[in-house]
């Protein structure tokens, strides 16, 4: 049986824009729905259950960073790619910690932006897999100084107190414990925890994660204790503990 094309979600207020995007990815086999307006967006995810969000940032009305929250509150779980504008650095920042994946620049390739839907579609069915499959490499319980995580139940202790993070925060967490003592680089991040192949793709995406990564566990982020930073090479938890 043929499995259904995955829906896109698109959201951009710029017709020409809108309509591009629409037919490129409709070109590639997505089945798409789209809107010019953040309001409609909400419910349009609601009713559809897109696999993957394109969303733009400079819509009238609801802006895509509402719609973004709005989303993750209603408890839609699609992967969001936003759209900004050139030098909207702090709207690409407010965007990854409103909880969208990706962003990407305007004017954008077409072809980038598909190459990134793909892979995090691909990511997305990597985790589903992994979620179905029975645990074969039971890591168990970690003890990291402060912090415990079970990487089976996916749950995260920040001096035995419950603390959540997002599955991105999660992954690389994970990444980094089963690498312990080993610099891993923002490359090898990218590609595992965000799908990537691409290797000439900015890396800051990275280090906006692991920001907010170590807002949550760590007592100082000037001086982090857990996650630390090797200058130009990665980052490494260094361990054991
Ligand atoms: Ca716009």
């Amino acid at each position: 049986m043929k499995s259904p094309s995955p829906k896109i979600l698109v959201v951009e207020d710029e017709p020409k824009i809108l309509t591009g995007i629409v037919d490129a990815l409709e070109l590639q086999g997505f089945e798409v729905v789209s809107t010019t307006r953040g309001d409609e967006a909400l419910t349009l995810a609601l009713i559809q259950n897109p696999d993957l969000v394109v969303l733009d940032i400079m819509l009238p009305k609801l802006s895509g960073l509402d719609v973004c929250q709005n989303l993750r509150k209603s408890g839609v779980k699609a992967p969001i790619i936003f759209l900004t504008a050139k030098g909207g650095e702090s709207d690409r920042v407010a965007g990854l910690e409103l909880g969208a994946d990706d962003y990407m620049t305007k004017p954008f390739s077409i072809k980038e932006l598909i190459a990134r839907i793909n892979a995090h579609l691909r990511r997305r069915n990597i985790d589903a897999l992994e979620a179905m499959a029975p645990a074969t490499t039971n890591t168990g319980l970690q003890k990291i100084k402060f912090l415990t995580v079970d990487f089976d139940a996916r749950a995260c202790w920040l001096h035995d107190e419950p603390l959540h993070l997002s599955e991105k925060e999660f992954s690389i967490l994970k990444i980094l414990v089963e690498n312990l003592g080993k610099v891993v680089s923002r490359y090898t991040l990218l590609k595992e925890v965000w799908g990537y192949t691409n290797l000439d793709l900015e890396t800051r995406t990275v280090d906006v994660t692991i920001g907010k990564l170590r807002q949550k566990i760590e007592k100082d982020v000037t001086n982090p204790e857990i996650i630390k930073t090797k200058r130009g090479s990665g980052y490494i938890i260094e361990g054991p503990y």
